[in-house]
């Protein structure tokens, strides 16, 4: 029986072959006697891997820019890229796993202005951001839950986003569990927070604000969002916050003083994401 040559990754001045042998219980890679080729013996090492799983890995490692996306926050990425960085573990390319890393990085930002920053580019465009999870076994796949782990909280957060498990095809029930007690966790730790005095003096047309009503009504209808940090810049970003929000009316300094409050708050929750989340 003669084995198939993967054209993709035959080089004809290559100077050794590999043979995937998938499915025996051999070790990693074991050399065999040699190769019959036509005036000239090669090297010839049977790898245990699948055939065309091989061939994925070795077309990253020769043709590096096949790990640059086509399209922008797209998790066909993390789709493509699961067995070249499964393979790049197991037989050690760091820079494989180094530039499949940095793109997770950018999907899935570690930092707040990250964060934003890509949401915004995302509304821009009128997409939601991408599934995370395709990046979740990505991540685990590479066993990089440490090197990455804002980036995973934030994706665990966006699984905690999806609604319902049936909405998220791909997650198992653990992941998704484990994602909605962060969520709940989030959500509590937001509640206990978002009150702050606002000392108001009211000013030539207000009386003093009343803040009371105010939070009640922000934490409920936070509640019922399924995103917290888009509600939070929604929020931090309604200059009418003096007319418009909750249908209340706020004295200019009070309303200054909330979205100020609104935007710390959307850093300091996003920095804790690592605790809620794993
Ligand atoms: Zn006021």
């Amino acid at each position: 029986m003669s084995d198939q040559v993967a054209q993709n990754v035959y080089y004809a001045d290559g100077n050794f072959m590999l043979r995937a042998t998938r499915g025996s219980d051999q070790d990693m890679f074991t050399m065999a006697q040699r190769s019959s080729g036509e005036g000239q013996e090669l090297p010839l090492l049977n790898m245990s891997d699948d055939a065309g799983e091989l061939e994925e890995f070795l077309q990253v490692l020769y043709e590096p820019e096949r790990m640059i996306p086509t399209e922008r926050y797209s998790e066909d990425f993390a789709r493509a890229m699961l067995v070249p960085l499964r393979l790049a573990d197991k037989y050690d390319s760091p820079l494989i796993i180094e530039r499949i890393v940095g793109q997770i990085r950018i999907d899935y930002p570690e930092t707040f202005e990250a964060y934003f920053l890509r949401d915004q580019e995302l509304g821009l465009h009128g997409r939601s951001a991408p599934s995370p999870v395709p990046y979740i076994a990505l991540v685990r796949a590479g066993a990089l839950e440490h090197q990455l782990h804002r980036s995973l909280a934030l994706m665990l957060y966006d699984a905690s986003c999806l609604g319902p498990l049936g909405h998220a095809p791909g997650l198992d029930s653990t992941t998704y569990d484990g994602a909605i007690v962060g969520r709940y966790a989030l959500f509590s730790r937001f509640a206990s927070i978002v009150k702050i005095e606002l000392n108001c003096q009211g000013d030539e047309q207000r009386e003093v604000c009343d803040h009371q009503d105010i939070w009640i009504d922000l934490i409920s209808d936070a509640l019922l969002k399924p995103c917290l940090f888009v509600f939070l810049t929604n929020q931090a970003c309604q200059i009418q916050w003096t007319h418009a929000s909750f249908g209340r009316h706020l004295c200019a300094s009070c309303a200054y003083s909330i979205v100020e409050h609104l935007k710390s708050l959307r850093a300091t929750l996003f920095a804790k994401l690592p605790d809620f989340f794993l």
